[in-house]
């Protein structure tokens, strides 16, 4: 048990700044969260956009094969029509239309095999993408937990220690109590504190001389001209 006001006050600084602490890291923990699954839905989406382009891609190939078999169809007629003609020019004549829609076939051939090499390599970054969402979706379930707990944990603390500071307040006298308090809830970080080479412990100003000279006398509460924080003489 502390002896006097100063004591009993730091014991109960030292509880608030723990409650401040645990207050803003419990605060913190649903912004995480919300960060941990807006990553997952990114990649997720990019997994979609990536399968759509691989859709696109194979209904271009198939119009593709579809205008090969135009070609091999116009080209079957073709060699009908050579059987039946009475001569060479229009056996040449044929000769070169057949050329023609067969050079069309080779053009679009050539272009559906680049297409399907474009559709495997998707297809491979597809496959990479999927087994990295599944591992960071196990990866995230165990994160989300993690912190589930985390703030279950965060929310018992703060719970004890605002019972501990209950505890220890009652015993404070009144008046002190409730100027270290104003001033704790104004700068949130203290409301008690030494003098530092002639300066305010919590606000750094230089404090003048009759204040330090106030603060060495136990008994009396002094407090600072610049935060109002309550002063102690610290030897
Ligand atoms: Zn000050």
């Amino acid at each position: 048990v502390a002896h006097n006001v100063i004591d009993q006050l730091l014991i109960v600084q030292d509880r608030d700044r723990t409650l401040a602490r645990l207050r803003r890291e419990a605060q913190d923990v649903p912004a995480r969260q919300k960060m941990i699954e807006a990553q997952a839905d990114r990649e997720r989406k990019e997994l979609l956009v990536a399968q759509e382009q691989v859709k696109k891609k194979l209904s271009a190939a198939k119009q593709v094969e579809l205008e090969v078999g135009a070609h091999q169809e116009r080209i079957a007629k073709l060699r009908m029509q050579q059987t039946q003609v009475k001569t060479n020019e229009e056996y040449r004549a044929l000769e070169k239309e057949i050329k023609t829609a067969q050079d069309e076939i080779r053009k679009l051939e050539d272009g559906e095999l680049e297409v399907m090499e474009e559709i495997e390599a998707l297809r491979q970054i597809i496959a990479g993408r999927e087994s990295d969402l599944k591992k960071r979706e196990s990866e995230i379930k165990v994160q989300l937990i993690d912190m589930h707990q985390r703030l279950a944990a965060l929310q018992k603390e703060i719970e004890e220690t605002q019972t501990q500071r209950a505890g220890l307040v009652k015993d404070v006298a009144p008046d002190w109590l409730g100027r270290y308090e104003r001033v704790f809830q104004h700068n949130g970080e203290f409301g008690v504190v030494p003098v530092e080479n002639g300066a305010c412990g919590g606000c750094h100003m230089k404090l003048p001389a009759q204040v330090v000279h106030d603060a060495k006398k136990t008994g009396r509460m002094v407090l600072c001209n610049f935060c109002g924080a309550i002063l102690f003489w610290k030897p």
